[in-house]
Order: structure tokens, then sequence, then C-alpha cells
């Protein structure tokens, strides 16, 4: 009887570790097939955005053959190829105090510069940044500009308190203005649509220098709107003032655009384009490119159709800081609905823009051990808590993929701008002989770049330079310069207005 007691409890135990067994055995499966699961999302995800030099260069052809058709014609490209008639960039000789004004998003900023006319100098500059009240977002451009102008007066006023006063009758100011605008001069334009959430109606199709100057005297102040530009433009301007071999701008924030220095002859859409340099300053914007050289996932394509301006800013929506961390989401979304490695499929990861893009650079720049960055955002921010190890660096992983093809398509982007004006190198370097033998001689070529993605995501920044490099090539590449002009679209819309206060500027440029 004992032994059959003992018998029977010895069975009852075996077969409870036969479940147990069975249960981890069958669980152990069931995770197996889930990271095996997410690995092939991972990898489908790496096919998928890839960008070998090959494809990069497909790309920088086609952004070189998009920029000849956007000059020539009137919507022969999906890149706008704007005329800004800005042909003559500072020089670093202007002197003087200048103002300008920076509109472009939910911030304005104005700034006073005082120039000494010496390339080095910009002797100082001081900048007030103010939100735009919501409300005046969707109000009437009277209003919108009125409280502009009353910001920029007590600016003004508070400056020339403290300084000695300008010496000249009349203060100059910049305007950039980055929404976009068809211009009629370099100080004139007319909003061709409002983006970025702004929607003040009544200012479509108005000229937007016309409707401040308005407001300013209204305001009964003695201010002249001497240069109409966007962010690209100012950023060119400074980096040319810095250094006059830079011949194009880049802006990756936000969102994502260009504009470079082309022969007037090239830009034949306006034939008969005469000005004093031979030269125009041209805004591509860029973030409207398409090629179907572009690597393009299914995250890219919901991402497009689900925006409210489906089919538009096709590079815009692979490159720019407003979309990488929703492409992320998307992926982590994807995977989670596919194996239950996050757990419980959280319904953050449904929302749109939760994820923005600091936050995938905080995570694929975490160095701790444990990536505690990378738990405590996927906690904090998406609601998924207790990540093993494991997967936390398979979302590392994944913000690498989404970041490092954005940065190579931007390299191949900047090529593409190089290659159309011949100082991608492809056109063969020059060989000159000297005393100590013979050497290689190319034109040195500087891109000013500005922007949040740019100056505050190493990877991003680390990965579009070794692009640059293979895209180039080892013998080109030390002659292109990819320099940081930090404030380009504040200063240089001030630079702008110096060089093009003489009236005698502004009218030079003459379509026949
Ligand atoms: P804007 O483009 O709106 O004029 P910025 O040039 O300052 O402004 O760029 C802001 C953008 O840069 C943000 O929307 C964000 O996408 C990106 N950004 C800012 N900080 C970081 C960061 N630490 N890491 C990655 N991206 C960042
Ligand atoms: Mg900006």
């Amino acid at each position: 009887m004992g032994k059959l007691v003992v018998a029977a409890a010895a069975s009852g135990c075996a077969v409870v570790a036969c479940v147990v067994a069975a249960l981890m055995v069958g669980r152990s499966v069931r995770r197996r097939r889930g990271w095996r699961r997410v690995v092939r999302v991972l990898e489908e995800l790496e096919e998928g955005c890839a960008t070998p030099v090959g494809r990069l260069r497909q790309v920088v052809d086609a952004m070189a053959v998009e920029m000849h058709a956007g000059l020539a014609s009137e919507g022969g490209s999906k890149l706008k190829m704007l005329l800004t008639y800005v042909h003559n960039l500072p020089t670093g000789n202007e002197k003087g105090i200048y103002y300008a004004l920076d509109l472009g998003g939910t911030n304005f900023r104005v700034l006073r510069v005082r120039l000494g006319g010496q390339r080095s100098a910009i002797i100082e500059h001081d900048v007030d940044r103010q939100p735009i009240p919501q409300h005046l977002m969707t109000s009437t451009s009277e209003e919108l500009f009125d409280f502009i102008a009353t910001s920029l007066n007590d600016f003004v006023e508070r400056e020339e308190n403290v300084s000695k006063p300008s010496q000249k009758e009349r203060r100059e100011l910049g305007f950039t203005f980055s929404f976009p605008v068809k211009q009629i001069s370099s100080s004139s334009g007319t909003l061709i649509k409002w983006t970025k959430g702004f929607s003040v109606e009544d200012m479509v199709g108005k000229d937007v220098s016309q409707c401040l100057q308005q407001a300013m005297s209204r305001k009964g102040m003695d201010m002249r709107v001497t240069a109409l530009i966007n962010d690209t433009v100012g950023t060119l301007a400074l980096g040319h003032y810095h250094d006059e071999d830079t011949v194009a701008a880049v802006i990756f924030g936000t969102g994502t655009n260009a504009c470079y220095l082309e022969r007037a002859d090239a830009i034949i859409k306006s034939q008969g384009l005469l000005t004093t340099t031979g030269g125009m300053v041209v805004n591509m914007e860029w973030g409207n490119f398409w090629s179907s050289h572009l690597p393009r996932t299914s995250y890219d394509v919901d991402l497009d159709a689900e925006s409210p301006n489906p089919n538009d800013q096709g590079f815009e929506k692979m490159i720019s800081g407003m979309y990488l961390g929703d492409i992320v989401r998307r992926v982590i979304l994807q995977m989670s609905q596919e194996s239950d490695v996050f757990g419980p499929v959280s319904s953050k990861l449904d929302e749109p823009f939760i994820l923005r893009t600091p936050l995938i650079a905080a995570m694929h720049e975490d160095d701790s051990p444990n990536l505690n960055e990378v738990a405590r955002i996927l906690k904090e921010t998406l609601k998924i808590p207790d990540v093993p190890l494991n997967v936390r660096k398979l979302v590392v992983k994944v913000c690498d993929v989404v970041t490092c093809r954005a940065a190579r398509l931007a390299a191949a982007g900047i090529v593409g701008i190089l290659k159309k004006i011949g100082r991608d190198g492809s056109g063969g370097i020059a060989s000159v002989k000297t005393r100590n033998g013979i050497h290689n001689k190319m034109r040195r070529t500087v891109v000013a770049v500005e922007g949040g993605l740019y100056t505050n995501y190493t990877m991003f920044r680390e990965y579009l330079n070794e692009a640059m490099g293979q895209i180039l090539g080892e013998d080109v590449a030390p002659y292109v310069i990819i320099k940081v002009t930090e404030d380009g679209s504040g200063i240089g819309a001030a630079l702008l207005a110096a060089s093009h206060s003489a009236s005698e500027v502004v009218d030079s440029v003459q379509l026949l």
C-alpha cells in the first residue's frame, strides 16, 4: 500500500514534470518562432532600405536629370526649381546694421546683425525668439502681420535703446519666409500655399513683403524689406559670406530642401534672364524629388497614403526629421503584430507621430550596456514595458536602418547637385605639373548645411559624410566640404538685406 502511494505520487510528479517541461518547450518554441518572425521583419526592412553605392549613384543621376527637367520648363519635373532672383551672394564686405525676420515654423525670430565689413566679422547679433500664438496661424493676414510688426518694433526699440542707434536713415530688413513663394524679385513674391499648420487664407496669392511692409507702416516704423528669401537661401548666403567656395545649401530639419547657384543661361524656362553676375540661386524644393531608384518599403507607402499630402514630398518623407520617427514606429508596430516579443500590442503604436525623431536618435545612440534609454523610451512613450535586451537591440537596429537610408539618400541628393554644376569630379580631375611632381587639381566645393536633424543626430551626420566619400571616391571627396552654418536662415537674411540694399542690384535682374 505504502509502496503504491509512493509509486502513484512518484508518477504524479513525473506527469507534472512532463507537463511543465512540455509547457517550457512549447513556450520556448513559440518564443523562438516569434523571434524568427521579428528577425524576418528586420531582414525585409534591411533589404527594402538597402542603399549600396551603385544605387546611390543612380539616385545622383536621377537628381541631376530632374534638375535639368525642372529648369527646362514650368512643371517639367517634380522639382519646382524656383527662381529666387538672388544672384549676388554676400562677399564679406557688407557693413552696417541690418535686421532680419525668420518665419517658417512654430517660432519666429527677430535678429539684429552688425556687420563689420571684414569677412570673418559678424560683429554681433542679437536674437529674440517667440512662438507664434496658435490662433494667429489661422487668422487674417492683417492680424498675423500686425503681431509680427509689433514684436519687431518692440525689438528695435529695445535694441536701439541699449546700443548705438543705427546711423542709417532707413532700417533695412531681410525676411526669411519658408513657405512656397513665387518670387517676383529678390525682395518680393506671392504666397503659393501655406504648409506646417498655417492657414491664413486671405494671404494666398498676396505679396508677402507688401503685407509686412503695410503692417510696419501701420506701426509707423521706418523700415524697408530689402530681401525676401527662404531658409535655404539664407543658409547659402551665410555660407558664402564665410567661404566663397560655397555653392549650395541644404536644410535637414523638420523638412528638407536645397538651393544652389546656377548659371542664368542654364535656366531655360526663363529665357533671356539677365543678371549682372551671370548666375542665380535656384530654390529646388527638393523635398518633392522622386525617382524609381529610391528604395521604398511598404512602410513608406503606408506613411504616404495616410499623410495629408499623398504623392507629395516623397524624398522628404524618407529623409527629414518630421518622418524618420514615424517610419520606425510603423516597423515596431509590424513586429509587435507578428509576434509577442514586445508583449501584447500597445495601442500607442497606432498613434501617428508619437515617436519623434529625437527619440529614435536617443535610442540609436544609447551606449549603456543594458540599453536603458531604449527601455525607458519604449516604456514611457510607447507603453511597452519590460522589453528584454535582445529585443531592445532589435529596436536600435531598426533605428539604424531607417536613419542610415535617410542619410545616404541625402548624400546622393547633394552629389546630384554637384553633378549638375560639374563639381562632382565626373568630368575628370585636372593634373597639374609642378616642380615637385604631378598634382591633381580640382576646385574646392563647399556645401552649407543647417537643421536640427544634421546638427543634433550624430549617426545621421556620420552616415551622410561616409556616403559622400563613397559616392565621390577618395580622389574627389577631399575637395567637397560639408559645413554647418548655424543660424544661416536668420543671419543670411540680414546679409542679403545688406548686399541687396543698393537698389541698382535689385534692379539688375531683367527678364527680356
Ligand atoms: P525647423 O526645421 O523646424 O526650422 P530645426 O532646424 O531646429 O527646425 O530642426 C528641428 C527638427 O530637427 C526636429 O523637428 C527634429 O525632427 C530634428 N531634431 C531635433 N533634435 C534632434 C535630435 N536630437 N535628434 C534627431 N533629430 C532631431
Ligand atoms: Mg529652420
